[in-house]
């Protein structure tokens, strides 16, 4: 009984007790959709589709979890001037390109490109630790709707 008692109150057991508390399995499921998801949704579109496996699960519990989860360093929060904060599922180093339009975020990989951007590790005195790079324009489906000779030139 004395043993059982100091497994149950040992550090370790206190320890998972806190983890699994950062890691609740509402957060696991909300942290597995994003994953899913490569649209860059917003808190509300992410709620829609959690719902379909939490019925009973708020918007203010996506929102919170979401915090969490950026806090933890698990997503990365998307805030572009004048649009909806989005959230990223993806960890891998990216930049983005987002239609003015319509509003899309599709991801790029610039890694290998001659379009990479430098990476300088210190700027004005800065040591750089990362760089956030967001491009812009006309998506593939907006451009054909605008152009509906479906011409891609411009
Ligand atoms: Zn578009
Ligand atoms: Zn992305």
């Amino acid at each position: 009984m004395n043993r059982v008692r100091s497994l149950i109150l040992g550090e370790d057991t206190t320890m998972a007790v806190q983890k699994l508390g950062r890691n609740t399995p509402q957060r696991r499921v909300i942290l597995h959709e994003l994953r899913q998801l490569k649209s860059h949704p917003t808190a509300a579109e992410l709620y829609a589709v959690v719902r379909k496996r939490l019925p009973r699960v708020s918007l203010g519990t996506i929102y919170r979890n979401l915090e969490v989860l950026n806090e933890d360093g698990m997503i990365h929060k998307l805030e572009f001037a004048g649009s909806e904060t989005r959230f990223d599922g993806l960890l891998e180093q990216h930049d983005h390109v987002r239609c003015t339009e319509c509003g899309r975020i599709e991801d790029i990989f610039l890694r290998d490109s001659a379009l990479a951007p430098a990476r300088p590790t210190e700027l004005a005195g800065f040591a750089v630790t990362g760089h956030r790079l967001e491009y812009f324009g006309v998506c593939p489906d907006c451009r054909q709707r605008k152009s509906p000779a479906g011409s891609l030139g411009n």
